[in-house]
């Protein structure tokens, strides 16, 4: 208990699946969090779940100044940041030969600038030891039809990733992902597909896992909490793979 005693944490994405997971997590653990998530009526339902010191913020990933006025409106009521979480993103699938340049942004919007953008914002206010964590995906290292825009994103944001390690090298602020295989939350109902068609790619994916099972939110917010703790002091700029094995075979 109490690992992030007096730590601020802010976390895109947490009014829902692993996001929400993990703030509950880091509530219990001593955090105060900001909750931010694009849907207010979605903010106000969590709130109700949510016990210990946090405030909710509504801001859309996609929008630069959303992402300003996040970090501002954090920095205002907490004075600090220690644990960036840039956890939102959607996965909707499309095979190649369907490909728009809406669709095309929409998914590099929210998955790479949003993420870039609140790293930016966030810097100057984040303290010299502090965290900043993705949350990436296993598919930039695997070959998933349909997810060609959705992995060439998270390859984009490992990419980003090792440069920003770099760069705050001397601020001591670790910079690490998590790379989630397939975990049981919301995304897949969102991913624009008939609910059978859904259910038999999560069958899929079970069956090409060794453990054979998706994941939980849950799991994924162990990890992050990990990563987030003085427990993982001496790991940055790695992306740990939480996919019950998918990735290594
Ligand atoms: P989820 O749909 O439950 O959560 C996604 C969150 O991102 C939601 O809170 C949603 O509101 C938010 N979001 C989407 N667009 C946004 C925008 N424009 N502005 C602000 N917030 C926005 O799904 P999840 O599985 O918990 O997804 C969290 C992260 O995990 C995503 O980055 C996703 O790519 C990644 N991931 C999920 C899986 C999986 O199998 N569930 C696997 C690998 C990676």
């Amino acid at each position: 208990m109490n690992k992030l005693n007096n730590k601020v944490a802010v976390i895109t994405g947490a009014n829902s699946g692993i996001g929400l997971a993990t703030a509950k997590l880091y509530l219990q653990e001593g955090a105060k969090v900001v909750v931010s998530g694009r849907r207010q009526e979605a903010l106000d339902e969590v709130a109700k779940e949510l016990e210990g010191d946090f405030i909710t913020v509504k801001a859309d990933v996609s929008i630069a100044e959303d992402n300003k006025r996040l970090i501002q409106e954090a920095t205002n009521k907490y004075g600090k940041i220690d644990i960036l979480f840039l956890n939102a993103g959607i996965a909707p699938p499309t095979p190649t030969t369907d490909i728009t340049e809406e669709h095309y942004n929409s998914i590099f919007d929210i998955n790479v600038k949003g993420p870039i953008i609140a790293t930016k914002e966030a810097l100057p206010h984040i303290n010299d030891g502090g965290t900043i964590l993705f949350t990436n995906s296993i598919v930039h290292q695997k070959g998933f039809d349909g997810l060609g825009i959705y992995s060439a994103s998270k390859g984009a944001l490992r990419a980003y990733q090792r440069v920003l390690t770099s760069e705050v090298k001397t601020r001591g602020i670790r910079v690490n992902a998590i790379a989630p295989g397939p975990i049981d939350t919301p995304i897949y109902g969102k991913m624009g597909l008939p609910e059978d068609v859904v259910e038999e790619m999560g069958k899929g994916f079970a069956q090409q896992v060794p453990l054979g099972r998706f994941g939980t939110s849950e799991e994924i917010a162990k990890s992050a909490l990990f990563l987030a703790s003085d427990d993982a002091s001496y790991i940055n700029g790695i992306e740990l793979e939480v996919d019950g094995g998918l990735s290594q075979i």
